[in-house]
């Protein structure tokens, strides 16, 4: 399985771009950094999105990539909880803020957009995907994704701590997970349901009391401006433990 980050980010700058990945080429995970990224071919390569949530930094390029393909008389499948289907189509794509994509060309609709829920298990772009609730806003889910040859990964989207349920449907070789902040924020991480290095700490050990072994790690969804302390403090992390922790940047390309 080639997974390509092309953003590592909460947040957009000159050299950061939100949260997105794509597996195998053509299937992306979140849309943060979809088209920033991408070229034009790169886009068409595109087959189908899937979504963990509504916040803006994970859904902001959909109406992008609706429209190159528009142009190019493509279409693009997108997949989410109904939650998350529905707030695109009511206050992104609505034809006030940008055309409705999933409704035009009327015999072919650039983009559509298919329902999954918590726990069903889904067949997309030659992957098995498994949709599982995290502890974010609304119906956030994290994916576990799978090939045909078995290599896994499990990707948590947004979530603050306590994911032993989580760790319960899951058998990753790889996680990739949230760790927005640093140590001195733990407060406000765990209202606003992200991670720091301390609390990614607890979650591993529990998925190793729960599983019996640690998969590798990489963290994402840093915020830029505290990534050099995210960084020392994942560090400590890996040392205590003795596990692989890496730290997600854009622009880079893991095998599994
Ligand atoms: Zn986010
Ligand atoms: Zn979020």
């Amino acid at each position: 399985m080639d997974i390509r980050i092309l953003g590592a980010h909460n947040g957009e700058s000159a050299n950061s771009s939100c949260v997105t990945f794509v597996i195998d080429g053509t299937l992306a995970v979140e849309a943060g950094g979809l088209t920033s990224r991408l070229s034009i071919e790169e886009q068409r390569q595109i087959d189908a999105v899937i979504l963990t949530h509504h916040h803006l930094d994970h859904i902001r390029d959909i109406p992008a990539i609706a429209l190159n393909f528009f142009r190019q008389g493509a279409s693009i499948d997108v997949y989410s909880t109904a939650q998350v289907c529905d707030v695109i189509k009511d206050h992104l794509m609505n034809k006030a803020v940008y055309p409705e994509f999933q409704n035009i060309p009327e015999n072919k609709p650039t983009v559509s957009f298919l329902e999954i829920e918590p726990y069903g298990l889904a067949w997309i772009d030659g992957h098995s995907i498994l949709p599982v609730p995290v502890n974010h806003t609304g119906a956030a889910v994290g994916y576990q994704i799978s090939d045909k040859q078995g290599k896994t990964v499990f990707y948590t989207g947004d979530t603050g701590p306590d994911l032993a349920e989580c760790w319960r449907h899951v058998s990753p070789q790889l996680l990739i997970i949230d760790v927005s902040l640093t140590n001195s924020f733990e407060d406000f991480a765990r209202q606003t349901g992200h991670l720091t290095a301390n609390l990614l700490e607890r979650e591993l050990i529990s998925f190793r009391e729960i599983k019996g072994y640690l998969p590798e790690v990489l963290a994402i969804h840093m915020d830029a401006a505290l990534e050099p302390e995210i960084r020392e403090e994942l560090a400590a992390v890996a040392e205590n433990l003795h596990a692989r922790i890496t730290v997600a940047q854009e622009d880079m390309r893991l095998t599994i």
